[in-house]
């Protein structure tokens, strides 16, 4: 039941990342409880809702953007970033080319992209398939968390879409960073 004094926050968040890194899959985990292991790179923009009771006074809810066959080019429009709030960049723990790539989203998302107080929109990075048991970059969280630190991320988490790994927990971190800085 809505009470009254209830507070309402909508929110658009970006998932970005290399093709094939699981972005599609993790919304489908995170929104719809389920996974395909089908490869499907359909052409154009997709939204997914997610309502979340974030606390007995804060209703969020959360308009996931997915990107489909534009991230071949490593960069998106303008129009698309427009007033997100927040973003997941993702890359795949089996490819390292894909964790080459994180810089590179995070330069294009920042350059295309600022929050109206000046700041850049919050960031939380995902190192995608971590069920596979292969990790390229070297499992080692010091590491990870003095990239998030250089390149100004607001947190990562192993995740995996097959799994069901740590979905919900990134996006709570990526949503209290949003509410903090509002
Ligand atoms: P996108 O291009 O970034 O949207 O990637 P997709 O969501 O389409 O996923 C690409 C492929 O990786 C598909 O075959 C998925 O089934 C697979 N995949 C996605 N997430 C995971 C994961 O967490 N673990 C494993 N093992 N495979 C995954
Ligand atoms: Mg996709």
């Amino acid at each position: 039941m809505q009470k009254h004094n209830q507070k309402e926050h909508l929110y658009k968040l970006l998932v970005i990342g290399d093709l094939g890194v699981g972005k599609t899959s993790i919304i489908k985990r995170y929104v719809h409880q389920n996974f395909s292991p089908h490869y499907r790179a359909t052409i154009g923009v997709d939204f997914a809702l997610k309502v979340l009771n974030w606390d007995a006074e804060t209703v969020v809810r959360l308009q996931l953007w997915d990107i489909a066959g534009q991230e071949r080019f490593g960069n998106m429009t303008r129009v698309y970033y427009r007033e997100a709030m927040g973003a997941f960049i993702v890359f795949d723990v089996t490819r390292p080319a894909t964790f080459e790539a994180v810089t590179k989203w995070k330069e294009d998302l920042d350059s295309k992209l600022i929050l109206p107080s000046g700041k850049p929109v919050p960031a939380v990075l995902l190192a995608n398939k971590c069920d596979q048991g292969i990790d390229v970059l070297m499992n080692n969280g010091i590491k990870m968390d003095q990239f998030c630190k250089e390149n100004g991320f607001v947190g990562w988490f192993e995740t995996s879409a097959k799994e069901n790994i740590n979905i919900n927990e990134a996006s709570r971190c990526l949503v209290k960073h949003i509410i903090a800085s509002e």
